[in-house]
């Protein structure tokens, strides 16, 4: 063809979602749907989240058994200690590997708001304290197999322990809310990963440098883990301005302003997509190994960003590609 892009077309980056469970039974009849189509675009796995003391444990689960049961999608669970015994967090991990899940987001969570600076706390302090528990957990449930040498009767040797697919973890590139230097965002990073964190997952941005000057950060002080950027394609004025006060990271004052001015919802929907997909570009420009994208439970604006981005690898797409040629 003369399409130039043919002689090169490297690899697809790996692109994973985010969801968080329903809140009603016609909520979770929607997101059946909603996972049906982003399992179409092969994401490396879809996350979900988990509400703060372990409310939405039950409708975290279901989702995550509906992926295991209904796509050939890797599930990711997002886990908090936060308020948690170390009894009640060993429970909780075993619950999550019973059900067949065994990629995890270890995260610490929020205290309660109004409670003193350590009060609600729990007995694990931090999400590297959860990573080793995870890590534990596994170990505790599969140990060391012996396993018998074939030819050689009475031999065994001992087959390596399985781990868990992925233990990632959060990371901050415009500072945690609560943390008082960027250098302490670096340092509680490498300490997740020390515990045995394999990747990092990152709160949102909307600048690609934020993200690439805190990778160099990272990289600097020695984190040698994936550091996956985590964009969210945002498609009205209110609930960019909600995204500032939930992460406390400023929203842009550029893409407020157009959604703001913008009266027509569909147009709104595109100035969103449109800025995800710049974003996306910007920081796979600078190396990023792979895109997370905050889905809202919808589909339409995430692969929206991927189809601007040329990434989208549903069979339909293809198609319409090669007859276009
Ligand atoms: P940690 O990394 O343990 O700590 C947060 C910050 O505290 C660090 O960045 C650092 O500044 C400071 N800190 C940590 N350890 C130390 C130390 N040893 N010394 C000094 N300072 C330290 N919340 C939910 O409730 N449910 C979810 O599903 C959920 N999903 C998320 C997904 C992503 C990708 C992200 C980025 C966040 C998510 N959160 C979720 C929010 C998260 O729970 C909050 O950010 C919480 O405040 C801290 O959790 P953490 O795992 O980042 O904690």
């Amino acid at each position: 063809g003369s399409d130039p892009r043919d002689g090169d077309r490297r690899a697809r980056p790996p692109v994973s979602f985010e969801l968080f469970p329903p809140r009603s039974d016609a909520a979770a009849l929607a997101l059946g749907r909603t996972i049906d189509r982003l399992a179409e675009a092969d994401p490396a796995f879809i996350s979900v989240t988990f509400g703060a003391g372990g409310s939405s444990r039950d409708r975290s689960l279901t989702v995550l058994r509906y992926m295991l049961e209904h796509t050939a999608v890797e599930p990711m669970a997002h886990l908090t200690c936060v308020g948690s015994s170390h009894e009640e967090a060993n429970r909780l991990v075993r619950e999550f590997l019973d059900a067949g899940v065994t990629s995890f987001l270890a995260l610490r969570g929020d205290p309660p708001t109004g409670a003193g600076p350590d009060a609600g706390i729990g007995d694990l302090g931090s999400a590297a304290e959860l990573v080793q528990l995870i890590h534990r957990v596994q170990e505790e449930r599969e140990p060391f197999a012996q396993v018998g040498v074939p030819g050689v009767p009475g031999a065994s040797r001992i087959r390596e322990r399985p781990r868990p697919e992925r233990v990632a973890v959060a990371a901050f590139p415009t500072g945690h809310p609560r943390s008082r230097s960027a250098h302490q965002d670096v340092d509680a990073l490498l300490a997740k990963e020390i515990a045995g964190a394999t990747l990092a997952i990152t709160q949102l941005f909307w600048h690609a440098d934020d993200y690439l000057g805190y990778v160099d950060r990272a990289r600097a002080a020695g984190v040698t883990i994936p550091i996956l950027p985590g964009i969210m394609p945002v498609t009205t004025p209110a609930r960019l301005a909600r995204l500032a006060e939930l992460t406390g990271v400023e929203a842009p004052s550029e893409l407020a302003i157009d959604l703001e001015i913008e009266p027509d919802p569909g147009t709104q929907a595109e100035l969103g997509v449109a800025y995800a997909a710049q974003l996306a570009a910007g920081v796979l420009a600078g190396g990023a190994p792979g895109l997370h994208l905050y889905t809202f439970n919808r589909h339409e604006a995430v692969l929206g960003v991927l189809a601007r981005l040329d990434l989208g690898v549903s069979t339909q797409l293809v198609n319409e590609r090669n007859t276009a040629r």
